[in-house]
């Protein structure tokens, strides 16, 4: 038995060196992307593992080519399958999984962080404090169990933030189509996304990204919050109206936000461009705004979550290269 990982990073080796390890199969690994150009070095293997930005590509040719040469199963070690031209790798006769939860805490802990920040103008603190000024006036922060915090989206992410939040002493509302009855004692649901924006002192998105979630906080979304309110964003880019982001806050709509995903952060996150001038207008404008914190889409990578995403992958390549199903099946 013998696996090939794609596209992998230093920090994965040491989970992917105790798995092979635990389960006594060869594991091998690469840092290149899957795609036609690369997908030769997958033959001779029994199965595959991927976690790329860019997808795979148009070819459908692919796909038959992994079942030719004996493959199952593709798995993308990811929740996200974008990449994956789900239909062609299943009419090839392939088994598609993902890791649809390797770690909700990850993200929900740094939205909790991400939020206590801005509660306590820490940014604005160590911004004043980088020149030399160490003033605190005008700088009050808010305690957390005064505040009511706001999640939209309460599925997996949003519900273990909401306990995180429940925990801190705030009063938690949510908005979300689907209610979760072990949830309601953490959090109390409001009828309509206008409710709970009227309402939150931190608005918390944790929606996956889909036609009713694309463009969800837009202009007239951010009139409807209070000014000195945040937005919180460890969800998908999409999901707010950048421009009218950041229009709301030169307005003086709202008090700050966080963001850890951005629409066209593809462009810039995980890249090093200290040399470059940004291009994109708006994350441009967004990084010179003090009260606007940008983190490179990290709420993921924490130490449980990568190995969670190491071990649930292989051991779904596992199960299915030995002739078994996985629960995460696409
Ligand atoms: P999930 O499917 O468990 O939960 C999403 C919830 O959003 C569901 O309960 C759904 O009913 C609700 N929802 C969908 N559309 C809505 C709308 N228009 N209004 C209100 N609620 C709506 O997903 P999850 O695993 O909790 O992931 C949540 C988000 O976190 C996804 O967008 C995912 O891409 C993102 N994510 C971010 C990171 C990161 O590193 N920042 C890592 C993993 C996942």
């Amino acid at each position: 038995m013998k696996i090939l990982m794609y596209s992998v990073r230093p920090d994965e080796q040491a989970a992917i060196h105790d798995w092979a390890d635990r389960h006594q199969v060869q594991v091998d690994t690469n840092d290149l992307e899957f795609h036609p150009d690369t997908a030769h070095l997958a033959q001779g293997y029994d199965g595959l593992i991927i976690q790329q930005r860019s997808a795979i590509g148009d070819d459908p040719s692919v796909y038959q080519q992994l079942a030719d040469w004996g493959f199952k199963q593709l798995t993308s070690r990811t929740a996200g399958v974008d990449t994956i031209d789900v239909a062609a790798a299943k009419t090839a006769g392939l088994t598609v999984t993902n890791v649809p939860a390797y770690s909700p805490n990850s993200v929900a802990e740094m939205a909790v962080a991400q939020t206590m920040r801005l509660i306590r103008n820490l940014e604005l603190f160590d911004r004043r404090i980088g020149q030399q000024n160490f003033q605190w006036a005008g700088l009050q922060a808010r305690e957390i169990r005064s505040l009511t915090v706001g999640i939209i989206g309460a599925g997996r992410i949003g519900g273990v933030a909401a306990r995180l939040f429940h925990g801190l002493g705030a009063k938690v509302i949510a908005f979300d189509p689907v209610h979760h009855a072990e949830l309601t004692d953490v959090l109390t649901y409001v009828d309509t996304k206008e409710d709970l924006l009227k309402q939150a002192d931190v608005v918390d998105l944790h929606v996956d990204l889909n036609p009713t979630s694309q463009g969800l906080l837009d202009a007239a979304a951010f009139k409807l919050m209070k000014n000195d309110a945040f937005v919180v964003n460890a969800s998908r880019g999409p999901v707010i109206v950048t421009a009218d982001l950041v229009a709301a806050l030169k307005a003086g709509e709202l008090a700050g936000a966080a963001l850890d995903t951005v629409e066209g952060e593809a462009a810039l996150f995980n890249q090093n461009h200290a040399d470059d001038v940004l291009q994109d207008p708006l994350i441009a404008q967004l990084m010179q705004m003090p009260n606007v914190m940008i983190t490179p889409h990290v709420g993921f990578y924490t130490n449980l979550a990568v190995k969670n995403m190491v071990d649930i992958s292989l051991d779904d390549v596992l199960a299915i290269a030995q002739g078994g199903t996985s629960k995460h099946t696409i």
